[in-house]
């Protein structure tokens, strides 16, 4: 979403973003990101940024992401391993649900700080539609559901639900059966940087005015439904902004990076020859005229189009959101005073 601010959280957040490894078994119709030709961050160099985040910045948010940063589990857990005594990190690992194995969860147990992000388009018929396997690979929601079960137990367990233009009209329909499958912490990620027609944009209001009105029923209720979007902002819509590392050491002010339309034009350094806060924010600031340069004017007025329905549907929210808020904390202050009586 843009430049809003959030509802809480407001204090800065210095980001790392670590592209553990650029492939990926899956093709998703909406990816952008070249998948090959890159080689993998080795443990090593993974290790290597975060240190250099730290002393640059304290503390933060460390982002994993890919591809799919699961082809490496390997290079996952060092970096778990390296921050599990840092309390001033944050760690978030994103990941497309297929490579889930005893050994991984094993690994998100031991870890419970860590919040994880799985992307899913709702039912299968969409969600496999869409989320394309290599050759040799099974649908990915199938690949999901055996190991949901787990990971709903996860303490940090978020479903990013991607809209792509053509299931806009659906969206609804699938947050009621990703909802169905017990799903209760959702992030919405309507497809940035694609050519939405005026209909799909439509149905994309229509769809979140649906999904509004489940979360402000929900509440109602009393019932604990999380939607991630109420409580983050970014400068750029889509694209995370920070200290990103690429899979092959260079480094970005984005992970526009990793779009196959920019290639390596917002490339200030690598981690052997890191830029200064400086510089980093410098590019940083370019990063708005490249991406007028290499989108199209449609593709641009879309993507603002897309962004302002994700900000109409959370400006709608916020107001649900902070009276069921005040009346938790408003029985929760009663259940204090019975207890103590
Ligand atoms: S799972 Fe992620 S990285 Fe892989 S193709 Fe889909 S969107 Fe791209």
């Amino acid at each position: 979403m843009g430049a809003r601010p959030p509802v809480h959280g407001d204090r800065w957040r210095a980001a790392l973003i670590l592209t553990v490894t650029r492939r990926c078994n899956l093709r998703c119709a909406y990816c952008p990101t070249v998948k090959d030709g890159v080689p993998d961050l080795s443990a090593d160099d993974a290790r290597r940024a975060i240190d250099l985040f730290l002393s640059r910045y304290g503390g933060g948010d460390i982002k994993l992401f890919g591809g799919e940063p699961l082809l490496r589990p390997d290079i996952v857990e060092a970096v778990l391993t390296h921050v599990s005594d840092v309390s001033e990190l944050s760690v978030y690992l994103s990941t497309n649900g297929t490579r889930f194995d005893a050994g991984i969860l094993d690994l998100l147990r031991a870890h419970p700080r860590v919040t994880l992000t799985l992307s899913m388009d709702g039912a299968p018929k969409d969600h496999d539609g869409l989320r394309r396997p290599l050759p040799g690979e099974a649908p990915s929601s199938a690949a999901i559901d055996r190991w949901l079960p787990e990971l709903l137990r996860l303490p940090r367990f978020v479903v990013t639900q991607t809209i792509a233009p053509s299931t806009a009209v659906r969206a609804a329909a699938n947050f009621r059966a990703l909802r169905a499958r017990g799903i209760g912490r959702f992030n919405l990620l309507p497809g940035y940087y694609l050519p939405w027609s005026a209909a799909q944009l439509a149905a994309l209001e229509a769809s979140f005015g649906e999904i509004a009105t489940e979360f402000e029923a929900a509440w109602a209720a009393g019932d604990r439904l999380y939607l991630r979007n109420l409580f983050v902002s970014a400068p750029t819509p889509f694209f995370n902004t920070g200290f990103v590392v690429d899979a092959d050491r260079t480094i970005h002010p984005s992970n526009l990076v990793l779009a196959e339309a920019v290639g390596d034009r917002t490339a200030v350094g690598t981690l052997d020859d890191p830029p200064s806060p400086e510089a980093l924010a410098a590019a940083a600031a370019r990063v708005p005229a490249l991406l007028d340069e290499v989108y199209t004017p449609d593709v641009m007025a879309s993507t603002a189009a897309v962004d302002r329905v994700l900000t109409r549907l959370c400006d709608r929210l916020y107001p649900a959101y902070f009276a069921a808020r005040d009346a938790r904390a408003a029985s929760g202050a009663r259940a204090a005073r019975v207890g103590a009586a």
